[in-house]
């Protein structure tokens, strides 16, 4: 088995919530410290139940949710205490941290920075103030520039930076905009998410509602084209959908983590996903409820499930083709199949969807647009 592993925490609470998020978070924060002691016992359980994690090494650890910069630096030096407790923290990890620009300053920074945090990721999402306000983020465009200029102050080397595109009646100038800002703040990597509109949140509700409209595909498609070029142009390859780094180091190496598929990360706080040994599992979505399975010694987990076969295939052709690509030996070890037979292929080839590169099958440029119907033709076996 790897030794190396990944760990992911998620942080459950949000100064004021997001139209557009169906994350796991509550505004309500006076719980928060109670929550910190809570994460560190589900650690302690984690462990106990699984003995056989002790002593490995994490290769990469993500702080996400949430909003995890809305944690003191006390709070995260009691977390970080309780990960070295039990893993070994690889002398080369990515230890990212999200943040929220508008909870964060030098101090907070720096602090995170001297527990070992090496890499933020900063949920700007745009740099137009109406665009920011109808989102209901908690900040302006010139606190997501001091954000991240103190950011390089504070020292961190990594840096990166999340933006929406088809927003509802979002023109190309104002995308151009935002994309203009982000690039002189030369982060070291950009993500870059087509506004989806999720069930349960109040986007959904508006949308139902009929007091927005959603962005028609092709007009979507067009944002996508020009986020694609401009970033290009500006020397970030596109390495996933919705993300872009300077350099290959730069890469968000976590998630990549989860594009491969096969690769052990092991999870914590509510509504988290791991996967350990062929064995997926996730916590509740409650943190009331997270506490009372904690305060129980049971680990909060509410299911989990051994992947047929078969459904491991979908996911392995959904995942991987998003990213670094179909890795073919691998496929056809794990499910006796030659994906190059498959009679797709050729027309998918021609059609300029996928590439066949040194053993593996990636999505071309056009085919990042197009990936969930790739998948499609492909899943027919
Ligand atoms: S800050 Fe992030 S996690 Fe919190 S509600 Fe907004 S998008 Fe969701």
């Amino acid at each position: 088995m790897n030794s190396d592993l990944s760990a992911y925490f998620h942080i459950p609470f949000c100064d004021t919530k997001c139209v557009y998020c169906d994350f796991y978070s509550i505004e309500d924060r006076s719980s928060q410290t109670k929550f910190v002691e809570l994460l560190n016992k589900e650690v302690d359980l984690k462990i106990k139940a699984h003995p056989e994690l002790q002593g490995r090494s994490l290769k990469t650890i993500f702080f996400g949710g949430g909003t995890p910069s809305l944690l003191s630096p006390q709070e995260l030096s009691s977390i970080v205490e309780q990960i070295k407790k039990y893993f070994i923290i690889s002398e080369d990890v990515e230890f990212t941290l999200e943040c929220n620009p508008g909870t964060v300053t030098l101090e907070k920074l720096s602090a995170y920075r001297e527990l070992g945090v090496n890499r933020l990721s900063f949920g700007v999402q745009s740099f137009n103030e109406d665009e920011l306000q109808w989102l209901s983020r908690i900040h302006n465009a010139d606190e997501a520039r001091t954000a991240i200029t103190l950011a390089r102050q504070a020292g961190f080397e990594n840096v990166s930076l999340d933006l929406m595109f088809a927003l509802p009646n979002q023109t190309k100038e104002k995308l151009s905009y935002s994309l203009d800002e982000a690039l002189a703040l030369g982060t070291d990597h950009i993500s870059a998410y087509n506004l989806t509109v999720e069930e349960g949140t109040p986007l959904n509700r508006m949308v139902k509602l009929g007091q927005i409209g959603e962005m028609q595909q092709e007009e979507a498609a067009e944002l996508f084209e020009m986020v694609q070029s401009r970033l290009a142009d500006a020397g970030y390859k596109q390495y996933e959908i919705s993300n872009y780094a300077k350099s290959r180091e730069k890469r968000a190496h976590h998630n990549l983590i989860y594009w491969d598929g096969f690769k052990d990360y092991v999870s914590f706080g509510p509504s988290a996903h791991e996967f350990l040994g062929g064995m997926r599992a996730w916590n509740i979505s409650s943190l009331d409820q997270y506490g009372a399975m904690i305060a129980e010694n049971k680990l909060p987990r509410i299911n989990s499930e051994e992947l047929s076969l078969d459904k491991r295939r979908t996911e392995i052709l959904f995942v991987q083709l998003r990213a670094t690509g179909i890795d073919l030996a691998s496929f056809k070890k794990i499910f006796g199949e030659d994906l190059l037979a498959h009679p797709e292929l050729p027309m998918l080839i021609e059609e300029g969807m996928v590439d066949h590169i040194e053993d593996y099958l990636r999505l071309t440029k056009k085919g990042y647009r197009f990936c969930d119907a790739v998948v499609l033709r492909l899943m027919r076996n």
